[in-house]
C-alpha cells in the first residue's frame, strides 16, 4: 500500500488552465492509485490565491463532482509563496508526502513517477530540475540563470533551475513550519532543512494556456526576496570596503605630510585632503561595523530553527 500523496497547486487567475490540468491529474492520479504507488486517499489541493475570475468556482466544481479534488481559499491573494506555504502546510495535517506544482502544466506530471519512487528509496526531499530552457524566451532564460549565478556567488544554497516543482515528506513540511519568516523564498528553505534529497530531471514546457502571474516586476521583487533573504554578504561587502577604504585614507595622510614637509603643496592644502580621505574611510569602516551588528539583528529575527535531528537512534530503541 502507498503512502497518501498531496499535490499542491496554487492558483491565481488561472481559470483557462484548470479545466485541463484537473483532467489531467485525475488521470495521472487514478493511475498511481491503481499501480498502488499511492494510497487510495490520495488528493490534489487547489490554493487558490484570491483570484478575481472564475477560479474558485471551478475548484468547487471539482471538488463536488470528484472526490480526489479538495481545495483552500486564500481570504485574498497573498502571492504565489505564501500560497504554497499555506497549501503545504495544510496538507502536511492528512499526507505522508506533498508534491507541489504550477496550475499552468509547465511541470512534466510523468516526473510525479519517479519522484515517489525516489522517496521510496529514502529520499525526504525530491527537487524537480528543468533539464533545458529551450522553450523559454531568451530573456527569461537569461534572467533566470544569471539569478541562480548570483545567489550562488552570495554563497545562498539553491538548486540550479528548479521552481517548485517537488516531493516533500511529512517531517520535511514539519520541519518547514518552524521556519517563521515572513519574506518567504521556499526554494532557499529547503536546502537549509537538510535530510536525504534527490533530484529527476524533466522538460518544462510553455504555459498550457493563460498568461504568466509573474511579470517581470514580481520576478524581480521575488529574486530581491530571494538574495535579502538569504544572505548578508552585501553587508560583508559594505565592511571589507570600509576597512580598505580605511587603510588607503592612513596612507594617504601619510603621503600628504610627507608631501608637506617636503614643501611641494600649497598653504591648506594638506588639511583638506587628510580630512577628506580619514573621515571618509572611518564614515566608510563604521558604517560596516553598524552593518555587522544589523546582520545579526537580521539572523536573530528570523528565529530559524537551529538543527533538524534526522535519526535517534535512543528513540529508535524503544
Ligand atoms: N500564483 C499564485 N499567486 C500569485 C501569482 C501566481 O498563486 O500571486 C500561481 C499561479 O497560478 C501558478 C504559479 O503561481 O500556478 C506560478 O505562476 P506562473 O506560472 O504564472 O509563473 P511563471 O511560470 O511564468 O514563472
Ligand atoms: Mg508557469
Amino acid at each position: 500500500m502507498g503512502k497518501v500523496l498531496y499535490v499542491v497547486i496554487p492558483c491565481y487567475n488561472e481559470e483557462e488552465v484548470l479545466p485541463e490540468t484537473i483532467k489531467r491529474l485525475d488521470k495521472k492520479m487514478k493511475t498511481l492509485i491503481t499501480e498502488k504507488k499511492i494510497a487510495k486517499k490520495s488528493k490534489v489541493m487547489f490554493v487558490n490565491d484570491g483570484s478575481k475570475d472564475g477560479t474558485w468556482k471551478l475548484i468547487l466544481e471539482a471538488h463536488q463532482q470528484n472526490s480526489l479534488f479538495t481545495g483552500l481559499c486564500l481570504s485574498r491573494n497573498k502571492g504565489h509563496q505564501n500560497a504554497l506555504l499555506a497549501g503545504l502546510l495544510t496538507a502536511k495535517k492528512y499526507a505522508d508526502i506533498v508534491i507541489s506544482m504550477d496550475a499552468d502544466l509547465q511541470d512534466d506530471l510523468d516526473a510525479m513517477d519517479e519522484m515517489i519512487d525516489k522517496n521510496i528509496k529514502g529520499a525526504d526531499i525530491v527537487y524537480g530540475v528543468r533539464s533545458s530552457r529551450k522553450k523559454d524566451s531568451f530573456f527569461k532564460r537569461f534572467t533566470a540563470e544569471s539569478f541562480y549565478k548570483i545567489m550562488h556567488f552570495l554563497g545562498v544554497e539553491v538548486v540550479f533551475n528548479h521552481a517548485d516543482y517537488r516531493l516533500t515528506s511529512k517531517r520535511v513540511l514539519e520541519a518547514l513550519d518552524g521556519y517563521e519568516e515572513v519574506n518567504l523564498f521556499l526554494r532557499g528553505i529547503f536546502p537549509l532543512i537538510g535530510y536525504e534529497h534527490d533530484v529527476v530531471y524533466y522538460e518544462r514546457q510553455e504555459r498550457f494556456a493563460g498568461e504568466s502571474k509573474y511579470p517581470l516586476k514580481k520576478m524581480l521583487h521575488f529574486a530581491w526576496d530571494g538574495i535579502t533573504s538569504f544572505s548578508i554578504k552585501p553587508i560583508r561587502l559594505i565592511l571589507n570596503l570600509g576597512i580598505l577604504l580605511f587603510i588607503v585614507s592612513l596612507l594617504v595622510t601619510i603621503y600628504c605630510v610627507v608631501v608637506k614637509i617636503l614643501g611641494y603643496t600649497v598653504d591648506g592644502w594638506t588639511f583638506l585632503a587628510c580630512s577628506i580621505w580619514l573621515v571618509g574611510g572611518v564614515e566608510m569602516l563604521s558604517l560596516g561595523i553598524v552593518g555587522e551588528y544589523i546582520g545579526k539583528i537580521y539572523s536573530e529575527a528570523k528565529k530559524r530553527p537551529r538543527y533538524h535531528i534526522a535519526r535517534d537512534l535512543e528513540e529508535e530503541n524503544d
